[in-house]
């Protein structure tokens, strides 16, 4: 917090107004909170080895969220922390997009080094050591503004439509455009900047790649709107719960200065293509533990809203608790065989998750949220849409009279229900658990674009073909699942 407090150029605007200081504005500080947590978790008990890694780059151990995956084991590791750090947060906390642009960048520039060209192998080795020695809190800026949806970035009528290289100098180059939708923003450290779609020759100017400090002269930050985001505003301590919130914004990089040390990739457009995917299958994959970890929140004031009613034994109640419990261990598990199935891309490590399950895991969390709090709201009756505030239930004048009226079984009192009701509605309506798991990592098409590729229908065919008696040899390969490599694997 104290790296975050004071950023002399920072740019932030929230409502119309400058912040200066993140760590008090009260429309940020759930934000910051929320960030805090991912540096928390090295210290506490129940997360400390979970959160903790050895980092052969440093030779020291590193909080997991700057760490450099070595093997299935850490692909795994990630999925359990997100889902743990979703319990205590009870949102996003914003700090995975960052680490896996790190690891992106990590296995891109090592493919670059084996191909010949190892000057941004190193830079990026220099500016790794430069993250972990310090712990940063890391933004990864990835989705362009895109202007023309159907024009390629060298044909946009507003050419900064895509981040781009502006001019060249013998220091480093001048880049302008900007990022939308960028998870936590605000509250970090520093930016990595990747490109967000594969390009061609004629955008070569857009095929960059780099990190700068937040408060880089030239950089501003305009922060977004969420749903239910005032009430953290109001001085309460019920109707806002869990209170720790993330947020999105858009940064607009107004002709910055990048120096070469911090360039990674610099307008060879052939890389885009797969820094995307191998990008995208690393933050598909920890949606897995992040969305089930809210899940369970959500299952959990579920279940004890429905013991504040007294209906907790039903079995239409049961029934619903069970779908619930199937659909978010389908997204953990999903995202659990994404990690184990994991493989090397680098001669000497670059672990990358499995792409193909990678995507099914984001496919379930663009559907499966939705059902889970549709479920929950079934079970929870119309209150969480229309329960009083907080404010009134304190107000002496009617306290005693909603007290009364808000109880269900008499061992549970009327607060507790409201904080339930409100942690339930603040969680499962939330950007967090619906929108982002639709948008997020790519939305639902993207996936169904990589099912696609990566599942080889023509092996399938065969093997129809084969049990029908149509063709009766087959060539089998080695491993059952009829999949094709992936662009990053071809490499
Ligand atoms: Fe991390 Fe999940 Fe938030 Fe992405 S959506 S930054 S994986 S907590």
């Amino acid at each position: 917090m104290e790296g975050i407090r004071e950023r002399r150029h920072a740019k932030i605007y929230v409502m119309g107004k400058r912040v200066t200081d993140v760590t008090t504005n009260l429309f940020l500080k759930p934000s910051v909170l929320s960030f805090k947590a991912t540096f928390d978790a090295a210290f506490q008990e129940d997360t400390r080895d979970l959160a903790r890694a050895f980092s052969p780059f440093i030779n020291e151990e590193v909080n997991r969220f700057v760490h450099i995956h070595q093997g299935p084991h850490d692909l795994v590791a990630k999925v359990k922390l997100l889902r743990r750090l979703s319990h205590k947060t009870g949102t996003c906390f914003q700090r995975c997009v960052g680490w896996d642009a790190l690891n992106t960048l990590y296995i891109v520039t090592g493919k670059m080094a084996e191909r010949g060209d190892g000057v941004y192998r190193e830079r990026f080795l220099k500016y790794l050591e430069h993250v972990q020695r310090r712990d940063l809190a890391l933004a990864g800026a990835m989705t362009d503004v895109k202007g023309v949806r159907t024009l390629r970035p060298s044909e946009q009528p507003n050419p900064d439509a895509y981040v781009r290289v502006v001019e060249e100098r013998d220091d480093g180059i001048v880049v302008s455009g900007a990022k939308a939708n960028i998870t936590g923003i605000a509250a970090v450290d520093e930016v990595i900047v990747l490109p967000t779609r594969a390009m061609t020759e004629q955008d070569a100017a857009y095929a960059v790649s780099f990190a700068v400090p937040l408060d880089t002269p030239g950089v501003v930050v305009v922060v977004g709107r969420q749903i239910n985001d005032a009430r953290r505003m109001e001085g309460g301590d019920i109707d806002g719960v869990p209170y720790m919130a993330h947020h999105e914004g858009l940064i607009i990089f107004n002709n910055v200065f990048v120096p070469w040390d911090r360039v990674f990739l610099y307008k060879d457009w052939r890389w885009t293509g797969p820094l995307v995917e191998i990008f995208a299958s690393f933050h598909r994959q920890g949606y897995g533990g992040c969305k089930s970890g809210l899940g369970d929140v959500i299952i959990g004031a579920t279940y004890e809203l429905a013991k504040a009613i007294g209906v907790d034994n039903k079995p239409n109640v049961a029934d619903k608790l069970a779908e619930m419990t199937f659909l978010n261990e389908s997204m953990y598990s999903a995202g659990l065989a994404a990690s184990w199935e994991g493989s090397k891309l680098l001669k000497e490590g670059g672990w990358w998750v499995n792409p193909m399950y990678a995507n099914v895991t984001k496919h379930l969390v663009a559907r499966f949220p939705y059902e889970i709090s549709k479920l929950a709201h079934d079970i929870a009756g119309g209150i969480v849409g229309t329960a009083p505030s907080e404010f009134d239930l304190k107000n002496e004048e009617i306290k005693n009279l909603l007290e009364k009226y808000l109880q269900g079984v008499p061992e549970i009192p009327a607060e507790e229900r409201l904080r339930l009701v409100r942690l339930l509605e603040n969680v499962s309506v939330s950007v967090g658990f619906l929108i982002e798991s639709v948008h997020g990592a790519g939305s639902p098409a993207a996936q169904k674009i990589m099912f696609n590729r990566l599942y080889d229908y023509e092996k399938a065919g065969e093997i129809a073909k084969a049990l029908s008696r149509i063709k009766v040899t087959v060539k089998w390969p080695k491993t059952p699942e009829p999949r094709r490599p992936s662009e990053s694997e071809k490499l």
